[in-house]
């Protein structure tokens, strides 16, 4: 008796986690990331596309024509919760045969190791992004590199480079890379159609454009200031009617979910460039801040 309840004990808990393959990796499990994980009910943002991630940390995906591709993984912690969501909307996420990378840090790329495990995806990136994603530590010159590897996530195998401006078909559905490096080396946003009633709309999946590092990092020593403002010139330019990106507060999530009834306020044509326009004051209060102290050298 004793046995049948250990059983059904653990097998409940096998249901509340989901498949074994999602079991986060507990050495790269974040111990202060709750609110971030903190679980979203998914929705469709329009047409083919779905919000599929956690509260606070994005996760897009898009229904082919024979199958899904999903863009992000969030954290180790979030993959169990993405792939509830994505079943909890009717899909199955084995159907998932591509999985695109905002940037190579932990909170949206955490996920992507056990969700590969799931699927048996490709995952794809860009150029800089397949050598942190392949190797789960971040480089030197990530603006947020921590030299224990802090930050670092579960490495991921069967990574794909795309090139800059490179346009992939998947299964029907046009997914176009357009690199945004700065927030890292290898930032890149992704870009698709999609459509409804009669409607296409050019769907931007833009990629992190805050100015946030590791302590003893300038901004303004290296190139990753220019590049900021290179990847936001290039974002507010994008043919863009739908912003998303990979922390939902960057494109308002939750106070869009609030005006849903009327309209549907996920379509907005000047997001992509209010966007841009936000990061780059928040690089320029950076840049000022770098200003105030001197940078510090190390002579060892
Ligand atoms: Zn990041």
């Amino acid at each position: 008796m004793m046995r049948v309840a250990v059983a059904l004990f653990l097998l409940g808990l096998i249901a509340a986690c989901g498949p074994k393959q999602l079991a986060p990796d507990a050495e790269f499990t974040c111990d202060r990331c709750d609110d971030w994980n903190l679980p979203q009910q998914p929705f469709r943002v329009y047409g083919n596309t779905w919000y599929v991630g956690t509260a606070g940390l994005s996760s897009i995906l898009v229904e082919s024509d024979s199958g899904l591709l999903l863009f992000d993984g969030g954290l180790p912690q979030s993959a169990a919760l993405i792939d509830a969501n994505i079943r909890s909307l009717g899909f199955d996420p084995m159907k998932i045969s591509a999985i695109f990378v905002s940037h190579a840090h932990f909170d949206h790329a955490g996920g992507v190791a056990a969700l590969q495990r799931l699927t048996g995806a490709t995952v794809y990136s860009s150029v800089e992004g397949v050598k942190t994603l392949s190797s789960g530590r971040l480089p030197p010159d990530d603006p947020q590199y921590a030299e224990k590897n802090e930050n670092g996530f579960a490495a991921i195998s069967n990574v794909v480079a795309v090139q800059d401006g490179d346009v992939l078909n998947v299964d029907g559905v046009s997914v176009e890379a357009v690199y945004t490096p700065g927030h890292t080396p290898g930032g890149t946003s992704w870009t698709w159609e999609s459509c409804a009633l009669d409607a296409c709309y050019k769907v931007v999946y833009a990629d992190s454009l805050t100015s946030v590092s590791a302590d003893g990092y300038f901004f303004g020593a290296g190139p990753a200031a220019n590049q900021l403002i290179e990847s936001a010139d290039r974002i507010s330019l994008l043919d863009c009617d739908i912003l998303l990106s990979p922390h939902p507060f960057f494109f308002g999530m939750q106070d869009k979910l609030e005006k849903v009834d009327a309209g549907n306020p996920f379509v907005n044509n000047v997001a992509c460039a209010i966007y841009a326009d936000v990061a780059l004051g928040w690089l320029q209060q950076r840049l000022n801040a770098e200003r105030q102290k001197p940078i510090e050298i190390n002579v060892d």
